[in-house]
């Protein structure tokens, strides 16, 4: 194992500590962006109910005019019959033409059946398309209010990353190219963080213990170490000055 000096040891230490800190800060703008995109989501699917209640709506309205022209050409047809019913001169014809006009006449109230149905569904889809207008002139405004608290909360994160950004270039300006390499190779391989502490023989990224020779050596702090379980660099914390007792 490449041997490493206590102050690069320390900084390969800082850089993961800006990599995690810049991980979780992404995680957490990526939070952000999914729930303004939820609201965006939420919105639309208003908008489509509300487009869709109006296409149906229209439906009705044109079924209603015509059912009134039907309803109309039927008036004509029995105004015409009763008239003719005057110069019919067997009763067998005028039978026959009475029930027609019955006939025509129980056809004229079912349509008007259907007309009163249809205003009906009119009058309930109006108050519906209403009620999703009123729901998605509220939501609109809550949503821009809510996505404009988001930007402002995710551009917070980005001005962090951004800080990170630069203090990580600084950090990797002071690192040895050697261990910078091998650190970028494990943190391609390895989920999480590539460089662990191994605390009480226990190594930090994948809980497993370090035989004891390993770790004896790791304390110290001369030499960076993989983890023979999961590969990942490991180290030790410095050592805390213990105050002597009495
Ligand atoms: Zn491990």
């Amino acid at each position: 194992m490449p041997s490493i000096t206590i102050e690069q040891l320390d900084t390969l230490i800082t850089l993961q500590g800006i990599e995690t800190g810049a991980n979780t800060l992404k995680s957490k703008l990526q939070l952000k962006l999914d729930k303004g995109k939820g609201l965006e989501d939420e919105l639309r699917e208003l908008k489509e109910n509300l487009s869709l209640g109006e296409t149906e709506l229209e439906e009705f309205r044109k079924q209603y005019r015509t059912l009134e022209s039907d309803i109309a050409d039927n008036q004509t047809i029995i105004s015409k019959s009763q008239e003719k019913l005057r110069s019919v001169k067997t009763n067998k014809e005028y039978q026959s033409m009475l029930k027609e006009i019955d006939e025509m006449k129980d056809k004229g109230s079912k349509i008007e059946d259907e007309m009163l149905k249809l205003l009906d569904s009119i009058d309930e889809k109006e108050k519906a398309i209403a009620e999703i207008k009123a729901e998605y002139s509220q939501s609109k405004d809550d949503i821009s209010n809510e996505r404009a608290e988001i930007e402002k909360e995710a551009q917070v994160f980005r001005d962090e990353l951004a800080e990170m950004t630069a203090e990580h270039k600084i950090i990797e300006g002071k690192i040895d190219p050697s261990i910078f390499r091998t650190f970028n190779l494990v943190k391609d391989k390895v989920h999480g963080a590539a460089a662990v502490p191994v605390v009480s023989g226990i190594c930090k990224g994948c809980h497993m213990n370090i035989p004891t020779q390993l770790f004896n050596e790791l304390m110290r702090r001369e030499t960076i170490q993989m983890c023979p379980h999961c590969q990942r660099i490991i180290y030790c914390e410095p050592q805390k000055k213990s105050v002597e007792a009495d």
